[in-house]
């Protein structure tokens, strides 16, 4: 019987079990298909607070991995496959074992939805990108013609902040209006930078052969003409998957699958903690995935203490 079980070793992950080892509680984590999380699988991470020159993500997740296991973490590369939170103690089926556990924090983050164009794949970090807030900055945007596609709140925001950077940025969305906000929206289209490209889909990022981001193919869906925008960046931003099939029915999720604390950290059900970008819409960013699993670390420490007790 384990006292914490940990699904997922992203940066919530990694926080809860560093918390929870620095509590005694020997927390079992399960790092899914993805050791590390999603900063993994990126290069340079310049917004974490503590490396004042940057840090490579992969290279950052190793030390929080040690960090947590010099205080007793067990890690081990396992999936939960399947939960069952109807009693006490709680049971997870772990790569097709049982595991019972007193308490469970839920860390398995969010992936991104992508456009499902084969150059989207092969131009990945070579100027396409799904973080405004993590990539903009990059001196490879800098002063240059970009692009966000999507319609979205998150689009809108992605847009306007790299306005800080870009000489332009193209806003490309399959209808006529946002679907953000209308506040976002009105901001959007009243930026001077921003030039929305309407009723249109991009069909293929260029340049594969150059092995660079160097402009968008895009059709219009009311006309069928193609175009093709220059640019050095493709910003996708069109929403979010949270890997929370797991607890449908269990948990609460909102529309979007997000789980839904009942409150902190906690959910509706006793010893179930929830943290990072699985419970995030908002924020997704490393330093906030690590604030949550260490929330949810605290609450599962007083959880126990309050069974003992
Ligand atoms: C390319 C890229 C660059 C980024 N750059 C930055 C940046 O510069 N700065 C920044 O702050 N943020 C950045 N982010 C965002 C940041 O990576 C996330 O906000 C952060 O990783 C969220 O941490 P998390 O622990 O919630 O989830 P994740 O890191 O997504 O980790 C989820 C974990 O859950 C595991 N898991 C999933 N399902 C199961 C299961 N059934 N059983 C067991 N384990 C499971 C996965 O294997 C994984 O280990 C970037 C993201 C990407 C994709």
């Amino acid at each position: 019987m384990e006292h914490v079980v940990i699904m997922g070793s992203g940066c919530a992950g990694y926080t809860a079990a560093l918390y929870t080892a620095r509590a005694n509680l020997n927390p079992l984590v399960l790092t899914g298909i993805l050791p590390g999380g999603l900063l993994t699988t990126t290069s340079t991470v310049e917004n974490f607070p503590g490396f004042p020159d940057g840090i490579d993500g992969y290279e950052l997740m190793t030390r929080m991995q040690q960090q947590a296991e010099r205080f007793g973490a067990k890690v081990k590369f396992a999936t939960v496959d399947a939960v069952d939170l109807g009693g006490s103690p709680l049971r997870l089926t772990v790569d097709g074992d049982p595991v019972e556990t007193r308490s469970l924090i839920i860390a398995t983050g969010a992936g991104h939805r992508h456009l499902g164009l084969e150059s989207e794949g092969q131009l990945e970090k070579k100027g396409v990108t799904y973080c405004a807030t993590c990539d903009g900055a990059l001196p490879m945007f800098r002063n240059q013609p970009l692009v966000v596609v999507g319609g979205g709140d998150s689009a809108a925001e992605e847009a306007l902040y790299l306005t800080r950077f870009a000489s332009v940025v193209r806003l490309i969305h399959r209808r006529d209006e946002l679907r953000a906000s209308r506040i976002m929206a009105e901001r959007v289209l009243a930026h001077p930078k921003i030039e929305p490209v309407w009723d249109s889909v991009v069909t293929e990022i260029l340049d594969v052969s150059q092995d660079k981001v160097t402009g968008v193919q895009v059709r219009n869906v009311k006309t069928n003409e193609e175009s093709t925008l220059d640019c050095t960046g493709v910003f996708i931003a069109i929403g979010h998957v949270p890997n929370t099939q797991l607890f449908r029915g269990t948990l609460d999720l909102d529309e979007q699958g997000y789980l839904v604390p009942s409150r902190g950290a906690a959910t509706k059900v006793p010893g179930v903690f929830v943290a990072g970008d699985c419970s995030d819409r908002v924020y997704r960013q490393a330093v906030t995935a690590a604030g949550m699993g260490c929330a949810a670390a605290i609450e599962a420490e007083r959880y126990l203490a309050g069974l003992a007790g």
